[in-house]
């Protein structure tokens, strides 16, 4: 059985149609890249399935359970997520952001084992040597990477991330792509990740799912999903895509160039 289903979601900001349809199913343990153009409705589709933005039309179910009915609080033990941007954040030393994230779980104070839960979510992102410094005195990366140990500490049963990877430079970026990979195999999570990098998307995602304009213009496996054809409809950009073995490399191509590739 699949952990989340979508059947025929949309939703709108008002006058806006921001998702439109979107029928879905993810499983436990896969990692699912999010991608599209600015605007698509990555963002939006995130939000929804975290219970941010309430479904009024279609229907969502998180392990069989309709997921409106899920109290907020519970609905904290399931599910992590890590916005976008952090701009809004209240002074705090990065220990304690972290350890924020098993708030969810605990009924005092934290145990041992919280303990060792958010020692071992600082490790990951390798932040620990920040641990007592304030989350503002870090670099945009820095603390992205401390909202998303925040996020592990959680130890949700799905993980969203919006855009995770953008503040990072390519090292971290790598890095957590192999943190999260390292999670969805060994605790057996669902990833839900927004990625840009088509690259990065294609070497780690289990499967994409490629918005555009609030509709699922394809899904599947990123060597399906990530076609010429497709990368041009979705981003009106020209690609070649080279092929070494299981990795792809997809590298953006201009109008005037497209001539020399195919001499
Ligand atoms: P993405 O994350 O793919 O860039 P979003 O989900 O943020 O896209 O946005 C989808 C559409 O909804 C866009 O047209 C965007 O302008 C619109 N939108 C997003 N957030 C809001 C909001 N808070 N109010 C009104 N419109 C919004
Ligand atoms: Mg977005």
């Amino acid at each position: 059985m699949s952990l989340i289903s979508i059947k025929d979601m949309s939703f709108s900001y008002g006058k806006i149609d921001a998702l439109r349809s979107v029928s879905l199913s993810f499983h436990k343990g896969d990692l699912v890249g999010i991608i599209g153009a600015n605007g698509s409705g990555k963002s939006t589709l995130i939000k929804c399935l975290c219970g941010l933005l309430d479904v009024h039309n279609g229907h969502v179910a998180l392990d069989g359970r309709n997921l409106s009915s899920i109290p907020k609080r519970e609905l904290a033990t399931l599910m992590g997520y890590v916005p976008q941007i952090q701009e809004r954040t209240t002074p705090s030393t990065v220990f304690d952001t972290v350890l924020m994230g098993r708030i969810p779980h605990l009924t005092w104070s934290p145990t041992k084992n919280d303990l060792e839960i958010v020692a071992r979510a600082m490790d990951t992102m390798e932040i620990s040597e920040y641990s007592l410094r304030d989350i503002h005195e870090l670099s945009g990366g820095q603390r992205q990477r401390v909202f998303i140990a925040r996020a592990m500490a959680q130890e949700p049963k799905v993980l969203c991330l919006d855009e995770p990877t953008g503040n990072l430079d390519i090292k971290h970026q790598l890095g957590l792509m192999r943190a999260v990979k390292w999670i969805t195999r060994e605790k057996g999570v669902l990833a839900l990740m927004t990625v840009h990098d088509l690259n990065i998307a294609s070497q780690y995602c289990d499967s994409l799912v490629l918005l555009k304009d609030g509709l699922v213009y394809k899904q599947g496996k990123p060597e399906v999903v990530l076609s010429k054809n497709n990368i041009k409809k979705a981003f009106d950009i020209n690609v070649a895509i080279h092929k070494h073995g299981e990795l792809m490399h997809i590298v953006p191509v201009e109008d005037r160039d497209m001539e020399l590739l195919e001499s």
